[in-house]
């Protein structure tokens, strides 16, 4: 989620009063990381990944499965056996895990995951200590690290608490006891009908995030996520669950202005979307070009990415008709107000604001010659202002445009301490903007005080019930940006078609029934610049012929596997993204047995695609619907979900032998 500082946050008037103070400090500090880190070059392709958790408190006796606000508590066992494992005794801490094979994993990388709050007071997040490097070998250790974290955490939480990963908790914000310690809504920072203020990580950040943005807004969050319509789900579907008729804070007349809507399940509070789990990838490039690449290739395969990890069926006790959590944490932060959104007329904000500010990337910044301008997205805001500065400082107009882009957003959390003076030398006002700007894709400029390059974070994925497909979908990421580096391949689309893939992602099984704009051709091309002006026409600008013609739309079993040679046409050719990884692992020195392991999970991404192997999505509503107490009218009740948290648990102690595969059968 970002920087945790301490200090006295400012409440939301005040905080936009100092909002411009901000931007400009913001501006400078990133100029000045910017002018030291752009001459800055490494050899070593490093990268990390991030997963989160929900923690959970099983009750057999109830069969009941509640949330569990154990974040800190666990945190602080975590901490204390940190510095055991410095003085060199992790060892006998495992020795009696359930996975004896770590061990030695555990001794050989000599260093320890590490553990991160999250949002939510029941998230966990974990990181493996180090980054992983450049060797194939370090691929085939993920797994394992992954397992690893998964075991440490389980050994400082209470018996009956599990961390999960699954994208959400399917009953958060339902009438029962569903977290424990109970607490009932609603409190002053959330303000919500469903959830207590308790449910967030209590560290003044926290609330002060979802309290400013929902003061900058003027009302609470809204999300409306279509119901899932199944046999017996009434038609028209008013959410049961909401209260007309609180009078507690005047935010409790957002729904008596409507903000439910008919269909769809309501929710009202940060915590529906950011207490939602992902899996994220950071790579960091050799230098910036290199990062500023990544950054514009990955971009369009961000929702391929969404709608192939798809876990997210169930919302507040009832099964949804979308498959993925993107757009629930998008409303759930979204601080635009009436004018910004185009509701109302403009009064006192500078823009009309399209996207929120967790959404889809909007920028495109690598200096390439095959990034035409048709690519660009038309309605991108910018602060002209703040780019100038930038440009006056120095820096070339994709990356001003891209930053100035950034710095539409106010400051949401800011703390006394920090107007006073400016840090020069540090990031404090550059990240409070950088860092609540979550989009697809973040581009990571170097710390000022680390030894760190430019990094590239790549954000749309959804935390994978297993290490197994959480580990795959992790290299396989990794070996792409490998491929994109070592063939040169091109993905570029223009942005507002990365904007609709992503809308498209949501749809149920989008992975096989749904089309995603994709580049036709990924092979790179004789460089414009290279060719000769004729007559003062640029010759090359007239071959590369109307954007429109580099793209179609394509399954992603196409995108995934590509086009099978016999039945399409040339035209529709496409090679695949696997066959791409497969062509760059022939390409390179690599041993027989690493290539059987990596092999292993390539089939899992190629037999998602395909169709043969089930999203997390679609086990889970299978789970629901076949489930004897279901009574087809969309509900999932407590006991449907202890004995799905049981069938996922019962699942990771499998998948150590055998991997995780969920069949059609
Ligand atoms: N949990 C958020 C998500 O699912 C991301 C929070 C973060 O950036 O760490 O996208
Ligand atoms: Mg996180």
């Amino acid at each position: 989620m970002g920087l945790l500082q301490l200090g006295t946050p400012l409440a939301w008037p005040e905080a936009k009063q100092a909002a411009n103070q901000v931007r400009e400090w913001g501006i400078e500090q990133l100029l000045t990381i910017w002018r030291k880190a752009k001459v800055k070059e490494r050899d070593a392709l490093l990268w990390g990944d991030e997963i989160e958790y929900l923690v959970v408190a099983i009750d057999d006796q109830q069969k009941k499965v509640r949330l569990s606000l154990c974040q800190a508590d666990v945190l602080k066992k975590l901490a204390n056996d940190h510095d055991l494992a410095k003085q060199g005794t992790l060892v006998p801490d495992l020795q009696d895990t359930i996975l004896p094979d770590l061990q030695d994993n555990a001794i050989r990388s000599g260093s320890l995951p590490t553990f991160h709050p999250e949002f939510g007071r029941f998230m966990l997040e974990a990181t493996p200590g180090k980054p992983w490097g450049i060797g194939f070998k370090d691929l085939l250790d993920v797994e394992s690290d992954m397992k690893n974290r998964r075991v440490i955490a389980k050994q400082h939480m209470d018996p009956d608490q599990y961390p999960i990963t699954l994208t959400t908790f399917p009953r958060l914000g339902t009438r029962d006891d569903y977290i424990t310690p109970y607490y009932p809504p609603s409190g002053p920072a959330l303000r919500s009908q469903f959830v207590p203020d308790e449910i967030a990580n209590p560290h003044i950040r926290f609330p002060t995030l979802a309290a400013n943005i929902r003061s900058r807004r003027g009302r609470k969050v809204e999300l409306n996520v279509p119901v899932f319509k199944d046999k017996n789900t009434p038609n028209p579907f008013h959410d049961p669950t909401v209260n007309h008729d609180l009078h507690i804070w005047p935010e409790d007349d957002d729904v008596r202005n409507g903000a439910a809507k008919e269909n769809c399940v309501y929710m009202d509070a940060m915590a529906f979307g950011m207490g939602s789990c992902c899996l994220q990838i950071t790579f960091q490039a050799k230098n910036i070009r290199e990062g500023r690449t990544l950054y514009d290739q990955l971009s369009p395969l961000g929702p391929v990415l969404l709608a192939l990890t798809a876990a997210t069926p169930i919302y507040k006790g009832f099964l949804v008709d979308t498959d993925v959590r993107w757009n629930q944490i998008s409303r759930a932060v979204d601080d635009r107000t009436p004018g910004e959104l185009g509701e109302k007329p403009l009064k006192d904000d500078r823009w009309r604001i399209p996207k929120s500010r967790y959404a889809s990337n909007s920028t495109y910044i690598a200096q390439d010659p095959r990034l035409r301008p048709e690519y660009m997205d038309p309605n991108l805001i910018v602060d002209e202002r703040l780019k100038q500065k930038l440009l006056d400082g120095g820096m070339d107009d994709l990356l001003a445009t891209h930053f100035a882009h950034l710095f539409i957003r106010d400051p949401l959390v800011i703390f006394s301490e920090d107007l006073k003076v400016l840090d020069p030398e540090g990031s404090n006002h550059f990240e409070n903007i950088q860092s609540t700007n979550w989009q697809h894709m973040r581009f990571k400029p170097p710390p000022p005080d680390a030894d760190i390059g430019w990094r590239v974070e790549f954000r749309s994925m959804e935390i994978q019930i297993t290490d197994f497909e959480n580990a795959a979908f992790a290299i396989f990421i990794v070996l792409v940006t490998r491929a994109i580096l070592s063939f040169d391949l091109n993905f570029y689309i223009p942005i507002p078609l990365t904007t609709e893939n992503m809308e498209t992602a949501h749809a149920r099984d989008a992975v096989m029934k749904e089309k995603f704009w994709f580049r036709k051709d990924p092979f790179p091309r004789r460089s414009p610049k290279a060719s000769p002006t004729l007559n003062g026409v640029d010759a090359s600008k007239e071959s590369l012929g109307p954007v429109e013609d580099e793209y179609r739309l394509m399954t992603i079993d196409e995108i995934i596997n590509g086009t099978s040679s016999s039945s399409s046409d040339e035209e529709d050719y496409f090679p695949g993204l696997i066959p791409l990884v497969e062509s760059y692992l022939d390409s390179v020195n690599i041993d027989v047995t690493t290539r059987c392991e990596l092999a292993r999970y390539l089939d899992l991404i190629r037999n998602r695609a395909n169709g043969t192997l089930w999203t997390g999505a679609k086990w889970l509503r299978e789970f629901v619907r076949s489930h004897p107490e279901y009574k087809h009218d969309s509900e999932v009740s407590e006991h449907i979900v202890y004995d799905m948290f049981r069938a996922v648990d019962d699942i990771g102690k499998n998948e150590g032998r055998k991997g995780w595969m969920i069949s059609m059968a």
